[in-house]
């Protein structure tokens, strides 16, 4: 196992920011990932990466070891799809559509590792990731050992995983095995990808123009990442979407300005959240009086000009200064909403 000192996680992260890491150590597979956290103490303070694109990163750093996990093999198995942690997921996306297996099709380009998306329960336009998993190997650092979950075991809600939790906060996520379907699963129902797939001429019931469709969509949303890619710094969505009562609907829905009807956007919210009672965070932002394109912290951070949820990291921003930003949104959409924001990126290391 290789390991640095003091290296700066700013290159490890989509966000570009953040502090040294005390120990460092990068791994491209799951039986070296197994091996470096076999030679780590239970008692010292572990942090482990993927591709960074849903943290935020104390300028303090992080103290004891960081792992980052970049790499691996995929294997398919008839319907199975089985992939290191390490693994790209879109190249699992682009693996399962080789072999016509359907039920990620809609997650194609989410930037981040497996491991990632699965600690994450990523989702998009319809679909998410725990819906499809088979079983997890994972490092149990309360046992020091490899033990597998199998579907059975694991519970997933919107956003969620049982890795976000105190009983799944000392396991780590070696390998992933999702269980996919030679036939369609999910109708695509999202009205926003509908019209790319109507304009382009797309078949929405075939999985390659499915692929094309979405990530046509995810470019026009700006919601295209790769870590050697230049765009954007951000994670994405900054904020859950927020579930409010029934009278609030309405309210934070008539803040849309994109020109689609309300029964539209409820139904996107639907999709997004599972929940008619959950609106767009960008919808409450919007609400509480903050802009596309709004700058913070004399211009060192901005929200997105076309969608506000996404936090821009621009040249000379700090870990701090994002954080203010965030702690100002969250305050204001509290005080004039009484809606709380939660954050959908992790938040890592210390902050005023
Ligand atoms: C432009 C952009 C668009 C995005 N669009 C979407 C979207 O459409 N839908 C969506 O859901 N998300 C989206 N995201 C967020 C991000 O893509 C996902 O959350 C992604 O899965 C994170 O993977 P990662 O490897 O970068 O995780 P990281 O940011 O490296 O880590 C995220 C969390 O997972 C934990 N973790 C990582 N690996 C492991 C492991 N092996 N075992 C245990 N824990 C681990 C980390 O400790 C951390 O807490 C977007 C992000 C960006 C930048």
């Amino acid at each position: 196992m290789n390991i640095q000192d003091n290296v700066p996680l700013s290159d490890y992260t989509s966000f570009g920011v953040g502090g040294l890491a005390e120990h460092f150590s990068l791994v491209n597979n799951a039986e070296d990932l197994t091996e470096a956290l076999k030679c780590t103490l239970p008692s010292t303070p572990l942090w482990v990466l993927g591709y960074g694109s849903n943290c935020l990163i104390s300028d303090h750093g992080l103290p004891g070891m960081t792992i980052c996990v970049r790499g691996g093999d995929i294997t398919v198995d008839r319907t199975f799809i089985t992939a290191d942690a390490g693994a790209w997921w879109d190249d699992v996306v682009k693996a399962a559509i080789e072999h016509g297996l359907w039920g990620i099709e809609l997650t194609s380009e989410v930037p981040g590792s497996v491991g990632g998306s699965t600690f994450v329960n990523i989702a998009a336009y319809g679909q998410s990731l725990g819906s499809v998993v088979e079983w997890i190997e994972i490092w149990d650092r309360n046992a020091s050992q490899v033990k597998k979950l199998h579907r059975n075991d694991l519970s997933w809600s919107y956003k969620s995983s049982v890795f976000q939790t105190d009983k799944g906060k000392n396991w780590i996520i070696l390998r992933v095995c999702l269980c996919l379907s030679s036939k369609i699963t999910d109708e695509l129902t999202y009205q926003k990808a509908l019209d790319v797939a109507s304009e382009l001429r797309l078949n929405i019931d075939s999985l390659e123009d499915r692929r094309k469709v979405i990530i046509e969509a995810r470019k026009r949303a700006g919601s295209l990442w790769h870590p050697d890619g230049g765009e954007a710094h951000t994670v994405g969505s900054f904020f859950r979407n927020p579930t409010v009562s029934k009278e609030q609907v309405d309210a934070i829905i008539a803040f849309d300005e994109s020109g689609v009807s309300a029964e539209q956007i409820r139904k996107m919210n639907q999709i997004h959240g599972g929940s008619e009672a959950r609106v767009s965070a960008a919808h409450v932002m919007l609400a509480a009086g903050f802009k596309r394109g709004q700058i913070f912290a004399d211009g060192r951070v901005k929200l997105n000009d076309k969608n506000l949820l996404k936090i821009e990291a621009l040249p000379g921003a700090t870990a701090q200064a994002i954080y203010d930003a965030v702690r100002e949104i969250q305050e204001t959409c509290y005080e004039k909403l009484g809606i709380r924001l939660e954050p959908e990126a992790r938040i890592l290391g210390a902050f005023k």
